[in-house]
């Protein structure tokens, strides 16, 4: 089962073409890995899953589902219907800082039919899942940069999704902290099913915990395989 299908997805910023004729599929259960130097394009292949990029052509399906079309876009409210299909999470955690741990993750709860007591039951839940039920009432500035992290991996689960995207989830933290991360979202993979696609551009996390690989070089996908046939060009 198909989860992720690019087909000859292009996107241009004016003259610069920051993704060139991507085509690609990914399977349920799956974590890839998307490597590459800095402005080398993942960022912007990685958010036409969730239309944080709009494609200038090509075409786009995200849970059976075509989401862009050759200049066609879905409907808000489909948009919307997706993106808590579809969690993200990023380099700076964007966490709110006059929100307590467990606001931060039931923030992403506001807008689902479930009543306070079943949303406080899922933030405890979502707590537990990243190790970090202590922390419920504390707020981000009193935690590591690793323990964001995990809060923000908790707010992106919130609506159990079958998709999680990390663009750079690990770039801010030390080596140490790193693995633990990496480690954490190849459990919560094998654990809840959840289909990962990883952005960094470093080789030793993509080794670790990735099924398959693709790296991209000025816009184009060069390689893709299993790790033992990738190599990054200089
Ligand atoms: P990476 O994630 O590999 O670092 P990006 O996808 O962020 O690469 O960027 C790829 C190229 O597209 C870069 O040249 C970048 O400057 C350009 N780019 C990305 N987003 C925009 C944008 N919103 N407007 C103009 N250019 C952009
Ligand atoms: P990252 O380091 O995660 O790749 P960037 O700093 O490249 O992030 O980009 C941050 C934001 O700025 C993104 O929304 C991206 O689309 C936009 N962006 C990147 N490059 C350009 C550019 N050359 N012109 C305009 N916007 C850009």
């Amino acid at each position: 089962d198909v989860v992720i299908e690019l087909d000859h997805v292009r996107v241009s910023f004016g003259d610069t073409t920051a993704v060139h004729d991507a085509s690609l599929k990914l399977h349920k259960g799956e974590i890839l890995g998307v490597i590459g130097f800095s402005g080398a394009g993942k960022s912007t292949l990685v958010r036409t899953l969730n239309l944080l990029q709009t494609p200038s052509a090509g075409r786009v399906r995200v849970l059976e589902k075509t989401i862009f079309d050759d200049g066609t876009v879905i409907k808000p409210r489909e948009l919307r219907a997706l993106r808590r299909r579809v969690g993200m999470i990023f380099q700076g955690f964007n966490l709110l800082n006059q929100s307590s741990i467990a606001d931060n993750i039931a923030f992403a709860l506001r807008h689902s039919e479930l009543s306070e007591s079943d949303i406080e039951q899922r933030v405890r839940h979502l707590l537990e899942l990243v190790h970090l039920e202590e922390y419920a009432n504390a707020y981000p500035a009193q935690l590591s940069g690793g323990q964001k992290q995990r809060v923000a991996i908790a707010r992106a689960l919130a609506n159990n999704p079958e998709v999680l995207l990390s663009d750079e989830s690990t770039s801010a933290l030390d080596p140490q902290t790193t693995i633990q991360i990496l480690d954490l979202l190849k459990d919560l993979n094998r654990r809840l099913g959840v289909t990962v696609v990883l952005i960094t551009h470093e080789m030793d996390a993509v080794k670790r915990i990735c099924d398959r690989i693709i790296v991209m070089e000025h816009g184009e996908l060069v390689e893709r395989g299993a790790l033992r046939d990738v190599v990054l060009h200089p």
